[in-house]
């Protein structure tokens, strides 16, 4: 059985939290809100609870997850810093902006994959900081969905995917973001790597690091499993629509635009970037639902701020990276 506790996203409850915590504590599962998407917490250091994390996943145990820290110093106990790194968590965080650095000895072995690095993130959710805040350790948590589906961007959808797969659902509403962090290696910070596009522009931390992101090679791209891995997709086919063209028959349709002749009552239209990042995910389960043929998503055309991640997910969830 899986238990589930509303708290205010601004004002969550601390005695939800500190049962949250308790669960946590003793290796359990919990799912909480991150700004992100929802995530699946077990303590980091813990191997057995972590396990459970790729258990209830069905998740590849080659795919290394990221160690939630509520404050800077916490991420001291599981990597090692270099100034630059530094510099990134002062300016970006808490926020969509993860951090890959050589591991302590302290992170298991299953916790990182078996990589030699471990990646560290601040979440900007107050419940989150505030669970984390309360828990002993760092928190491990990939999105709380079975692994290669989308994402989950409210409690909800957490319930009926993991519903008796895990000990408890904090329900902090629906996320504000609705796209994941965006990974980068900054081990060898001479060398700053993009390993995953997402909630951070590539663009800002650019310029913070005064250098580019390098998108590495095919070599180097297997320091981040998780990418190769098919990710974000429905049951249903998934289809790129770009301005101008014709929308194939039959298709729901999401994006920006209304392309001619769409049928509104099989349509969601976004009246910015940021609410189609919001609403792609939870999009695909309506329409996955709603028992459509195809769903036509369009391409994001601007090359600035969240279109390079929400690009990627576009790519993935049609199944062409
Ligand atoms: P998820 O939490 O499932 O959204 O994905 C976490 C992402 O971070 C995946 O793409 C992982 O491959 C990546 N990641 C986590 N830890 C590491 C690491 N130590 N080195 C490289 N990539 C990592
Ligand atoms: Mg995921």
């Amino acid at each position: 059985m899986t238990i589930s506790a509303t708290v205010d996203r601004w004002n969550p409850n601390p005695y939800v939290l500190s049962k949250a915590a308790r669960i946590i504590n003793a290796g359990g599962l919990v799912a909480f809100p991150t700004e992100t998407v929802y995530g699946l917490g077990a303590d980091a250091l813990n191997p057995e609870a972590v396990s459970k994390i790729f258990t209830a996943k069905g998740r590849p145990q080659d795919n290394p997850l990221i160690l939630h820290v509520w404050r800077i110093t916490q991420a001291y106990q599981v990597v090692e810093f270099n100034d630059a790194a530094e510099r990134l968590m002062n300016v970006f965080w808490p926020g969509p902006l993860t951090i890959v650095l050589p591991a302590k000895d302290i992170v298991p072995s299953i916790t990182r994959g078996g990589l030699p690095t471990a990646a560290v993130r601040m979440p900007d959710n107050v419940t989150a900081l505030t669970l984390i805040y309360m828990c002993d350790n760092p928190l491990a948590a990939p999105s709380a969905n079975i692994s290669g589906k989308p994402s989950p961007t409210d409690a909800d959808t957490v319930y009926k995917e993991m519903n008796g797969k895990i000990d408890m659902i904090v329900d902090g509403g629906s996320v504000t973001l609705g796209i994941e962090s965006t990974v980068i290696d900054m081990t060898d910070p001479s060398q700053p790597l993009m390993l995953r596009p997402g909630g951070m522009p590539r663009e800002v931390i650019e310029k913070e690091l005064g250098m580019k992101l390098e998108v590495p090679d095919n070599v180097t791209a297997k320091r981040s499993p998780g990418t190769h891995y098919r990710h974000y997709a429905p049951s249903v086919p998934v289809i790129i629509w770009k301005k101008g063209k014709k929308l194939p028959p039959d298709c729901a349709y999401m994006g920006i635009d209304t392309p001619e002749g769409v049928d509104r009552k099989k349509a969601i239209i976004f009246d910015s970037l940021g609410n189609y990042a919001r609403g792609l995910f939870s999009g695909f389960r309506k329409f996955e639902n709603d028992n459509v043929s195809c769903i036509a998503v369009q391409w994001p055309e601007y090359e600035y701020g969240l279109s390079e991640g929400l690009r990627d997910r576009i790519l993935r969830s049609a199944g062409l990276v």
